[in-house]
């Protein structure tokens, strides 16, 4: 089995966050570090896929439900348009294998991530 990742607790209630946007699948929280005047992680409640590859894969259909909640907070917390990052694997920058979308959103550089 997988080892437990920090987002794993957080989908378990036992590391508390604000929830920003929770469906039956997925739930949305504030990075801790953010990169940009909006910056929220999207991330499915189950911990079966460690990254966007897998989840593609299996699960096509949760993958565009990340997508569609991205929409929604960019709208929400900015003006509509968002940048996604999903980071795979450790040489990319990927710290945390639970797969997560990144929301980068109001006021970007282009150098921004
Ligand atoms: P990665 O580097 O794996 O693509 O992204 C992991 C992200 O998770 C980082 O941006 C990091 O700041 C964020 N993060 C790590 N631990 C926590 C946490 O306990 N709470 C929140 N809200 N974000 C976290």
């Amino acid at each position: 089995m997988a080892e437990e990742t920090v987002f794993g607790k957080i989908v378990s209630g036992e590391i508390p966050v604000e929830k920003l946007v929770e469906t039956d699948r997925v739930i949305a929280f504030p990075d801790i570090a953010p990169q940009a005047p909006v910056h929220i992680l999207v991330i499915p409640k189950t911990t079966e896929y460690a990254d966007v590859t897998e989840l593609a894969a299996a699960d096509p259909e949760l993958l565009a439900e990340l997508v569609s909640v991205a929409q929604q907070l960019a709208h929400e917390h900015a003006d509509g348009n968002y940048r996604l990052v999903f980071n795979k694997g450790a040489s990319a920058g990927q710290t945390v294998f639970h797969v997560h979308a990144h929301v980068l959103a109001g006021g970007l550089t282009e150098s921004s991530l």
